[in-house]
């Protein structure tokens, strides 16, 4: 495929453009809201928002944290909202079931 921005041509599965560095179409690899597998401390909410926005997720816990112990405790309510909500990453594609070779 080929750059939206300089038109050069970059991989297919390329997220952001090796010549000019900017992050190809959203529709390619669109950024989901989601728990992480990888990395948690609790359920991953904290980890999947700093993801999703970018941010250091040492800051997203500080701050939530803080929000939670505070009263009146929304960042807690927030937490467990946001857990239930949120979904966890699909799961890595390793060896998928339906292509295990048949007992013969
Ligand atoms: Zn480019």
């Amino acid at each position: 495929m080929y750059c939206n921005y300089c038109g050069k041509v970059i991989q297919d599965d390329a997220s952001h453009c090796a010549y000019c560095g900017k992050r190809i179409g959203g529709i390619v690899s669109r950024k989901r809201l989601v728990r992480p597998r990888s990395g948690r401390k609790i359920a991953g909410v904290c980890l999947g928002v700093a993801e999703y926005f970018d941010l250091d997720v040492t800051l997203v816990r500080v701050v939530w944290l803080i929000v939670a112990l505070l009263p009146p405790t929304i960042g807690l309510l927030a937490y467990l909202i946001a857990w239930i909500v949120m979904p966890e990453e699909p799961e890595p594609v390793s060896a998928p079931l339906a292509e295990r070779a048949p007992n013969v």
